[in-house]
């Protein structure tokens, strides 16, 4: 080692680490999967990085992933010929956490255990978050890793017990890639189960959750006990355990969800089973396929301001970008997966798919799957709708104002509160089918509470003729509805607004007459904060409502741009 450095992980990362070393949950194996998930991810890159540059001094003819077992040394080896990472990525990306949501996770895991939370829920959030790296230190006292990073010279070694410090050093040499070596805890051995140094056990965590993984996954076979007069046998060629079929290219039928879900758990990092999954393909001129999923969980980054898009680009089977943009638009952030398209070149970059009109015509069809996916649950699997829709619901809002061209198909798929049931939400669709003869709009009033908005005097004469009212809490609500003219050809009409006609006869002159003055007097009181004083239909038992015109912002509305100081 040419220098030998101890460094102090980053705060979160190792409150992180304290999670992983003491962990408690059942699942440990999950961290093999971890790591073959990374060393594929390396992989991926490097293949791509030498096509991009064609003087990048790497072997690409037998990328791999070799697991090696040391039963004496009780050591496990996931070793990779990938993209492998230099000193400084080291301390990076294995040191601290860039992920965005780590501190709220964190808040969230003490909380949960302050409460006496159960082992399943930690796991469950923990899940949610995708661990990485670090699920290494459960199974593991020790882990050294071994790196060296395409087109560079030295090696780097990382070894650590994930208590709090690491140490880096440079190696003068180093295999292409990057070798993890876990040093296997002791109470391990007790349950048969969990037993690493057992090459069935890892055959069999391997198959489970990596099988899909297009690289070979290979394991040295047994050796056999050298025949009498024999010195040695030769070491066998090692077996690939895997199958490495892209689910997405099989046939929808021989998929199995068990599979499915360990392919999403790969592409989403949520541990937990997707919602529903959707297939698509096109043939002809331009192919693809495209294997999306549907969440049963918000993305922990979901609502906030760098939330990741969830779709993979690949091109015949090769990986070319995360997160494309291009692909999926913002307000399907939610959605993960993987489009294969056959037809870009394996160079093609975020800003050349941007304007790439092939592209274009996949993301719109997309869009138009999911939506129409989510309308079938729906209509036939009301628990799924309603579990995607408390999850990701305001998230697929924000497309009433993005996407002009789906609206109405997002409308249709939109839940609101609304008078007509204290607890049930009620589509669009629903509202109209109840909406009886005369009435002819749609009506709303947004605000901050479902009990506020209750006992608004806007809702009195609402009340008294029978008709239902959608009752807007989310801050989001009081934007689309300005977006949004009308839905089945009703339109959409706030009641807190002046110009709303319930029909009813024409005020009399005498009674005009009779409350003048009066109209008159208040007016003149509050003239500072009304525009106008007027007799009104509108109420039953109060006296008096404030009413907006109709280019006025509501006042929710106001209160939210004052507070983002305009
Ligand atoms: P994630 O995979 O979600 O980014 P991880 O904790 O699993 O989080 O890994 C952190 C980062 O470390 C990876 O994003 C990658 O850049 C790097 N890394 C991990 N393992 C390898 C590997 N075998 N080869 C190259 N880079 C790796
Ligand atoms: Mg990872």
């Amino acid at each position: 080692a040419i220098s030998n450095e101890t460094i102090e992980f980053q705060a979160e990362a190792r409150q992180l680490l304290q999670l992983m070393v003491h962990s408690i949950y059942s699942t440990k194996d999950l961290f093999l999967r971890e790591l073959i998930s990374n060393s594929s991810d390396a992989l991926d890159k490097l293949r791509l990085a030498a096509y991009r540059d064609k003087d990048l001094e790497v072997d690409t003819s037998d990328l791999h992933i070799d697991l090696e077992i040391d039963p004496a040394q009780r050591t496990l080896t996931i070793r990779d010929n990938g993209i492998g990472m230099t000193r400084d990525e080291v301390v990076d990306l294995i040191g601290t956490i860039a992920k965005s949501g780590t501190g709220q996770m964190l808040a969230q895991l003490r909380e949960a255990r302050e409460a006496g939370g159960s082992e399943e829920g930690t796991a469950e959030l923990i899940g949610q978050f995708g661990v990485g790296f670090y699920s290494s230190f459960m199974v593991a006292d020790r882990v050294v890793m071994v790196t060296r990073k395409a087109g560079t010279h030295h090696g780097v070694r990382w070894e650590s017990t994930g208590e709090g410090t690491y140490t880096v050093s440079e190696l003068p040499a180093a295999p292409q890639g990057t070798a993890v070596t876990l040093h296997l805890k002791a109470e391990d051995t007790e349950d048969s189960l969990q037993d690493f140094t057992d090459p069935a056990t890892v055959r069999s965590v391997v198959k489970r959750y990596s099988d899909f993984i297009t690289w070979p996954i290979r394991m040295a076979a047994e050796r056999p006990a050298p025949a009498e007069g024999e010195d040695d046998v030769a070491a066998p060629e090692p077996q690939v355990v895997n199958s490495g079929k892209a689910l997405w290219s099989r046939p929808q039928s021989e998929v199995s969800a068990e599979e499915y879900a360990e392919f999403y758990r790969h592409v989403s990092h949520d541990w937990r089973e997707p919602l529903e999954t959707i297939r698509l393909s096109a043939e002809g001129t331009f192919e693809y396929q495209a294997l999306l999923f549907l969440p049963s969980h918000a993305p922990m980054d979901l609502y906030m301001r760098d939330s990741k898009r969830g779709v993979q680009l690949y091109v015949k089977r090769v990986f070319i970008m995360d997160e494309c943009e291009a692909l999926i638009p913002e307000y399907l952030r939610f959605v993960k997966g993987v489009v294969d398209a056959s037809d870009l070149s394996l160079n093609v970059s975020r800003e050349i798919l941007q304007q790439d009109r092939q592209i274009q015509l996949i993301r719109r069809r997309l869009v138009r799957k999911v939506l129409s996916t989510i309308k079938s649950l729906q209509e036939d699997e009301k628990e799924k709708y309603s579990t995607l829709w408390a999850e990701v619901g305001r998230a697929l809002k924000e497309g009433l104002l993005s996407d002009q061209d789906n609206q109405q198909s997002i409308l249709e798929v939109c839940s609101f509160a609304s008078t007509h049931d204290a607890e049930e939400l009620t589509t669009l669709g629903q509202y109209v089918e109840r909406m009886p003869e005369g009435q002819d709009a749609i009506y709303y009033m947004t605000g901050e509470s479902r009990a506020a908005l209750e006992h608004s005097p806007h809702m009195e004469a609402f009340r008294a003729k029978g008709y239902e009212v959608l009752l807007l809490t989310d801050p989001i609500d009081e934007v689309w509805v300005d977006a949004v003219p009308a839905f089945q050809e009703k339109n959409l009409t706030s009641i807190a607004r002046g110009e709303v006609d319930l029909g009813g006869e024409d005020i009399d002159d005498d009674t005009r007459q009779g409350f003048e003055s009066l109209l008159s007097w208040v007016a003149t009181e509050l003239s500072d904060d009304v525009k106008e004083v007027r007799l009104s239909h509108r109420l039953t038992d109060s006296a008096a409502v404030l009413v907006n015109d109709p280019g006025d912002l509501t006042p929710a509305l106001e209160r939210m741009y004052r507070a983002m100081g305009q």
